[in-house]
């Protein structure tokens, strides 16, 4: 059993993530802790000058209300984050500062079934720190 999961979600692609959570909670003790990840991709200026006011901070909420609702779905306590910045790169700096002894991840995002791992789940495996289960 592992003592702190993290577990990617992207919410643009949450048809698996049911999966995923199924997996961390089967590796999961009792008092392990689950922490659900999005990344929320950051808005060049450039762009940002043509979305409404406050639009990225109503992305921001939206993933964390996701999250919310995966957690709440899965009958467990789990901590739901969200952060601002670039997919692997942002899973990796906060990976850094909570010290997960195990990240959940699924392999690609759905439908893209010959694709034998995502850009994301690749990077993750090959960087972390610590063992990455990758969900297929
Ligand atoms: P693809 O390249 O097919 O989109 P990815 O490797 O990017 O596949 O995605 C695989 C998994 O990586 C997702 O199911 C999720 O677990 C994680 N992931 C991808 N993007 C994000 C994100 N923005 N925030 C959190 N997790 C993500």
């Amino acid at each position: 059993m592992y003592k702190t999961i993290l577990v990617p979600i992207d919410i643009a692609h949450l048809e698996k993530s049911k999966n995923i959570i199924e997996v961390a909670l089967e590796h999961a003790a009792p008092d392990s802790r689950i922490v659900l990840l999005n990344v929320v991709e950051d808005i060049p200026n450039w762009a940002a000058i043509e979305l409404p006011a406050g639009f990225h901070e109503k992305s921001m909420e939206e993933a964390k209300e996701k999250l919310q609702e995966i957690a709440a779905a899965s009958g467990r306590d789990m901590d739901a984050e969200v952060r601002t910045g670039h997919g692997y790169s942002t899973i990796m700096e906060f990976a850094d500062e909570l010290h997960p002894d195990l990240i959940v991840i699924a392999s690609h995002r759905p439908g893209l079934k010959d694709r034998l791992l995502g850009s994301t789940a690749s990077r993750v495996v090959r960087h972390a720190d610590c063992s990455v289960l990758v969900v297929r």
